[in-house]
């Protein structure tokens, strides 16, 4: 009840050693979380190229293009994640990431070629992809840390910036280099 006195909040539980005992079942998910996300980046090093190549905004088509490479560095860095772990690296089907890829064709499939209809569902579903991966590194660091593993935090965290800074920048493509007046004109 409302008179029930709350629990003073917890100053002293504040410590920062590394947990001797690793919670067995915590450490599990988080390796099955890691090959999920392992999975997914492999899987957008094969699709991002027919974003970009879609796409009719130089920015836009610049912008997957360069993304497409820092994907590519995410797969090592997750590669060393496992290292660090004394685990090999092995995906596991990430069902997300296929339906966000399939949902970025299918945008490209229903739209005319060239038009800023197009651009605009590209950067819809790659911003989608955006933040489950934001989602997913948010997340990873923190157990990450809980677990102790202060060092593949570190290196998750320097992903999650990067998917920050992608989602940030689809953002501003959107705002200022989509031509809407010209996709109006051609109707
Ligand atoms: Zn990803
Ligand atoms: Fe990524
Ligand atoms: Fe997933
Ligand atoms: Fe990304």
């Amino acid at each position: 009840m409302a008179t029930t006195k709350k629990a003073a909040p917890k100053k002293a539980a504040k410590q920062t050693s590394t947990p001797k005992n690793i919670e067995p079942a915590l450490l599990e998910l988080f390796i099955d979380e890691i090959k999920d996300i392992y999975w997914a980046e492999k899987h957008l090093v094969k699709t991002l190229p027919k974003m970009s190549k879609a796409a009719t905004s130089g920015e836009l088509a610049a912008a997957i293009k360069d993304h497409l490479e820092v994907t590519k560095t995410q797969v090592a860095r997750l590669e060393q994640v496992f290292e660090l772990l004394g685990k090999k690296p092995v995906g596991k089907k990430c069902e997300a990431m296929e339906g966000l890829a399939e949902e970025g064709k299918g945008v490209i499939e229903d739209t005319e070629a060239g038009s800023a209809t197009r651009d605009v569902g590209i950067i819809i579903a790659s911003q989608k992809v955006e933040h489950y991966e934001i989602a997913a590194y948010g997340c990873l660091t923190q157990i990450a840390k809980v677990l102790g593993l202060n060092e593949v935090a570190d290196i998750l965290a320097e992903t999650l910036a990067e998917e920050k800074e992608a989602d940030e920048l689809l953002t501003t493509i959107a705002e200022n280099d989509i031509n809407y007046e010209a996709a109006e004109e051609e109707e």
